[in-house]
């Protein structure tokens, strides 16, 4: 939307708990300095969800969060949950109470996990540094709202006096057709190489996925595309990670390759996200979190790594808002931030040139290296 001569997006801001607000806020303070720098605006709704939508409002998604989100372009989303709260029923729970029911309502069917290990950071990674010298950055492109985690029928109970449990796993053809477009162009964005996992040897539904990802592949004749069991692809990616750009699975493979992703980068701390589902034309609506949770081990101390949610924003700006010039900025303030020695607890290994930094002193850092 237009307003003053100038593009404005319409944000919801949920910070949640633990260390959801402190490294909110420093995401908002970078976003503050590239709305100058790059002359846009945002309008930002702050709403309560999670631990404190419970508090403050007795639910994990308050009525009137969901109303922003509705009213929103983009939700950018902190953590939820801890100890406060375990005691709760599970469908209660801030996690389950907040998080999938705003993937369900908004059908956010495209998750994106970048997995960035930058070259001063291979050695908080548990790769051997000779395995992934100058670090690596892939994309994972996980399908979110289909496959065996929603499949129907389930079913656990008796069946001619035997214990039975199943589950299905089932695709339509227009639900691998939206998430390999996301995939490819997200490739054409980068550096044009897809490698799509599957399990064709052995499952329809992954043959479906293959004849699919084959049928789009030349309406992008820039990206490369390639195919990889998934077996397979869990092993490549502690063998040689650098030889992925972009990777995309279905739902339950996808679960599993993101973590092992997470794993191999080292910290937490500086892993984005982003759940999106197709907005107006070119971009998309998204929900836009950090992958880790709300630490509460850490929490109100001052020393959680913001550059996970600062990313996140950043991813905000390149998928939602279109601002491509100033999502690049946000990510190569970070990388230069990094390079230049600063590190949380999270990051430090107490290496010569390494400069402590606290949360707000990391937001610091990234802005004046904006
Ligand atoms: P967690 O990700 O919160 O923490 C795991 C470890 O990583 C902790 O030692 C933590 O201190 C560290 N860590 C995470 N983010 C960090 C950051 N930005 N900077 C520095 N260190 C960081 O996972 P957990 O301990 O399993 O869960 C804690 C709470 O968060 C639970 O209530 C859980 O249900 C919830 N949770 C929420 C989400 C979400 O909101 N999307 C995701 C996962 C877990």
């Amino acid at each position: 939307m237009m307003r003053g001569g100038m593009n404005t997006y319409r944000i919801a801001v949920l910070a949640g708990d633990g260390i959801g607000p402190e490294v909110m806020e420093q995401a908002l303070r970078v976003l503050d300095a590239v709305e100058k720098k790059f002359g846009f605006a945002t309008e930002r709704a702050a709403c309560h969800v999670g631990g404190a939508g419970i508090d403050h409002c007795g639910k994990a998604l308050p009525a009137e969060t969901l109303a922003a989100c509705e009213a929103a372009d983009a939700i950018l989303f902190g953590s939820v949950g801890g100890p406060k709260w375990d005691a709760l029923p599970p469908d209660e729970r801030p996690e389950r109470g907040a998080l999938l029911p705003l993937r369900k309502h908004f059908s956010l069917y495209a998750n994106l996990r970048p997995g960035i290990c930058m070259p001063e950071l291979v050695g908080a990674s548990p790769l051997k540094d000779s395995l992934i010298q100058s670090g690596f950055d892939i994309l994972c492109v996980r399908e979110l709202t289909g496959g065996m985690y929603f499949g129907e029928p389930k079913f656990y109970g008796e069946r001619n006096g035997e214990t039975v449990a199943l589950d299905t796993l089932v695709y339509k053809k227009s639900e691998v057709e939206r998430i390999a477009r996301v995939a490819f162009q997200a490739a054409r964005g980068r550096r044009g190489k897809l490698c799509s996992v599957d399990k064709a040897n052995v499952l329809s539904s992954s043959v479906m996925w293959r004849d699919v990802m084959n049928a789009i592949a030349p309406e992008f004749p820039d990206v490369q595309l390639s195919h990889m069991y998934v077996d397979n692809a869990a092993m490549q990616l502690v063998r040689n990670p650098q030889q992925f750009d972009v990777m995309v699975t279905e739902n339950t493979f996808g679960d599993i390759l993101t973590d092992e992703m997470a794993m191999i980068c080292g910290s937490l701390g500086m892993l984005p996200s982003a759940s999106l589902c197709r907005g107006n034309g070119e971009s998309f609506f998204g929900l836009y979190e950090p992958s880790g949770g709300s630490a509460p081990d850490i929490a109100g101390q001052g020393i959680a790594n913001p550059i996970a949610q600062i990313l996140s924003m950043g991813m905000m700006l390149r998928y939602t808002c279109r601002e491509t010039a100033a999502a690049d900025a946000v990510d190569a303030a970070v990388r230069r931030v990094i390079a230049a020695g600063y590190r949380t607890g999270d990051l430090a290994t107490g290496a010569p040139g390494e400069t402590r930094v606290g949360t707000s002193g990391m937001g610091d850092a990234i802005i004046a290296a904006l």
